[in-house]
């Protein structure tokens, strides 16, 4: 398979056959993002001669596989009839294909009606990956995610109304130390007017390629130490009470790997978080942590 640059992919797609569409993301003005940071990630479509020699390859090589994942950032942005050109090639070259799932920016869903979307899940869009970060306007504003609250609601409110599989990230410690127990009870709010199937909560850890990183290591952006991340994600968790909802804090970067279905095993989860609190539970150490 032919990729520019390196693929991020969310890890419910570790299985998926990934076809790379566009290149970077078409926003790419977050200042804690640092996927597409590199001029070799300057955002563009790839070809359809590009596209279509890696769809050959992966009906060759990846018969097994029933899923597709499309990469980069945003491929939603592209345009209706381009996206249903682009899944009737999915289906033409991997027939065994039972879902298509992409990343989702905001502008790019509420550049689709409630009936786009529909057409797109009844050609395969299973799911979208929507990242809302933070619902709290201040941190929306203060990182350039171009979006505010309400945005985001109305665009997360369209992925459900048109009944496509929504989940939704979201970065704890986003808002420093400072600000952290209102973008935890913000970003709740956010959640529950959305409702999402599934919610991915992620620690935040500054990139050196970022401006975000910047701030961090000037002293000029506080981030929650891991206790404080483990409030923040104790608040969030309180005040989520969309239900059901499979909620996921068990990334890479989490100091505490959680997992579990809302409201089902909140208690359970709040429990193991106050077990972590009190040093009865042991947290992932910061060298293991990742991106
Ligand atoms: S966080 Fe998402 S929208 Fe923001 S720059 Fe990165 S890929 Fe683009």
């Amino acid at each position: 398979m032919n990729y520019d640059g390196d693929i991020i992919r969310p890890p419910s797609e570790a299985d998926s056959i990934i076809i790379q569409v566009t290149v970077g993301c078409s926003h790419n003005r977050c200042t804690f993002c640092g996927a597409y940071k590199d001029k070799s990630k300057q955002f563009r479509v790839r070809s359809k001669d590009e596209i279509q020699k890696n769809l050959a390859f992966a009906a060759q090589y990846c018969k097994r596989q029933k899923r597709v994942f499309l990469a980069d950032g945003d491929v939603l942005i592209l345009s209706q009839k381009r996206l249903l050109d682009l899944f009737k090639q999915v289906k033409t070259f991997l027939p065994q294909i039972h879902r298509i799932a992409l990343y989702g920016n905001t502008k790019a869903i509420r550049a689709k009606s409630v009936q786009d979307l529909k057409e797109l899940k009844k050609h395969g869009l299973h799911r979208i990956y929507m990242g809302l970060e933070s619902g709290d306007n201040d941190v929306l504003l203060s990182v350039k995610k171009g979006e505010t609250a309400q945005s985001m609601i109305e665009a997360g409110q369209r992925v459900k109304e048109a009944g496509i599989f929504l989940s939704v990230t979201v970065l704890l410690g986003l808002g420093g130390r400072q600000g952290s127990i209102k973008h935890a009870r913000e970003t709740a709010r956010v959640l529950n007017c959305i409702h999402p199937k599934q919610i991915a909560a992620l620690c935040l850890m500054p990139l050196k390629n970022t401006e975000l990183g910047e701030l961090y290591s000037k002293g000029s952006f506080t981030l929650p130490d891991a206790r404080g991340m483990l409030i923040e994600l104790r608040e969030l968790l309180q005040n989520i009470t969309c239900d059901p909802v499979q909620f996921m804090a068990n990334h890479a970067s989490n100091y505490l790997p959680l997992s579990g279905r809302l409201e089902r095993d909140k208690t359970a989860m709040l429990k193991a978080i106050q077990r972590a609190l009190t040093g009865k539970e042991v947290l992932v150490q910061e060298q293991y942590r990742a991106l």
